[in-house]
């Protein structure tokens, strides 16, 4: 499900540029363009919705799942200074 108005929607489909850092069937990782710190990075499903808890249970499930690993990723690259 996508929608054609939604700025990821957008990002996903490689409609509007960015830096992809992760993807998998359900998942989509980039840089933002706005970082608060190096290596800020959105995950977002690549199912639309609203809000995360719109997002069917299966999908959330195996999106949790990626993000919590992205973001171990994250903090070991951030501990060990490789970013
Ligand atoms: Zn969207």
């Amino acid at each position: 499900m996508t929608d054609p108005d939604c700025v990821f929607c957008k990002i996903i489909a490689g409609r509007i540029s960015s830096f992809t850092v992760y993807e998998d069937d359900h998942t989509f990782a980039f840089l933002d363009i706005a970082p608060f710190e190096k290596g800020h990075v959105l995950v977002v499903p690549k199912y639309h919705t609203a809000f995360l808890t719109d997002l069917p249970f299966d999908l959330k499930h195996l999106f949790i799942n990626a993000e919590i690993l992205f973001a171990c990723d994250i903090k070991f690259c951030h501990d060990n200074k490789l970013l």
